[in-house]
């Protein structure tokens, strides 16, 4: 059912408000890897309003290797990240980590995104094919395109045609770099499928000085949008500093997408 195959026209997904992903414009989802505080938050959406961003990520339940690692603010942190963004006209994209989660944080997400660790939790996938809200797919850490694909299944034949794919790297022999980011999905993914494709190139690449590059290569090969990593202090931030833009530098990205946009 997510083959192109299936459904020849593109899927356009509706995150209400007039804020699409899909539609021929690149859909920016920014923001920090974890919530933090509401000063943090704030931050942000006064960086994502400056560049006219409609999406912003942030995690609250944060999927650690280290069970003593940071792991985020949960429910309490979800309703200070609800508080700033619905006043100011942002969407929310946030990780839901298990299937008994769903419930409780409906009324403040707008997109719920399964982490690559979970793109093979098939009960979450099933639970969050039976809501009416849009889903973010990752492609696990060693997930094969076609192991993406029949991820994406479960949840759209339990009745949720509200998907969104997402190439964030993959695990492979190369350790120069957090994760080996597959712009080759880019296309072959479009192919494949109907549903929108967007890019990580924070977790994609690991390395904050890449990502502007890496972003822009994920828009010149033809993704729906892009999911940064953006931080006022990103040194400070509680997670994935190393691979988080500042506020300044997304602004720069920003600039490089319009310029690019008018040679494509
Ligand atoms: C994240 O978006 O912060 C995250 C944990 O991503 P992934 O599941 O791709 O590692
Ligand atoms: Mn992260």
């Amino acid at each position: 059912m997510v083959s192109s195959k299936w459904k020849l026209d593109r899927t356009i997904i509706d995150c209400g408000d007039g804020v699409l992903i899909g539609d021929n414009n690149l859909a920016m989802m920014a923001g920090p890897c974890s919530i933090e505080s509401e000063e943090q938050i704030n931050d942000t959406v006064e960086s994502l309003l400056k560049n006219g961003v409609r999406i912003m990520r942030g995690g609250v339940y944060k999927p650690r290797t280290s069970p003593y690692s940071f792991r985020g603010l949960g429910m309490e942190g979800l309703k200070m990240f609800y508080q700033a963004c619905n006043k100011n006209g942002i969407k929310i994209i946030t990780e839901v980590m298990e299937s008994a989660q769903i419930e409780e944080m409906m009324p403040y997400v707008d997109i719920f995104q399964v982490g690559a660790r979970n793109a093979q939790n098939f009960n979450l996938l099933e639970a969050l094919g039976e809501i009416d809200k849009p889903v973010l797919l990752k492609r696990g850490i060693s997930g094969t395109i076609d192991e993406l694909l029949y991820s994406a299944e479960y949840v759209f034949k339990s009745g949720n045609e509200k998907l969104i794919l997402c190439e964030r790297g993959i695990r492979t022999f190369e350790s120069a770099y957090r994760n080996t980011l597959d712009l080759n999905a880019v296309p072959i993914l479009k192919e494949k499928s109907h549903l929108p494709v967007v890019v990580d190139p924070s977790h994609g690449i690991g390395i904050r000085k890449h990502v502007i590059q890496m972003a822009l290569a994920s828009a010149a090969v033809g993704a729906d949008g892009l999911l940064i990593e953006t931080h006022k202090t990103p040194e400070k931030a509680a997670t994935d500093g190393q691979q988080t833009l500042s506020f300044k530098e997304f602004d720069e990205l920003m600039l490089k997408l319009k310029k690019l946009k008018e040679i494509f």
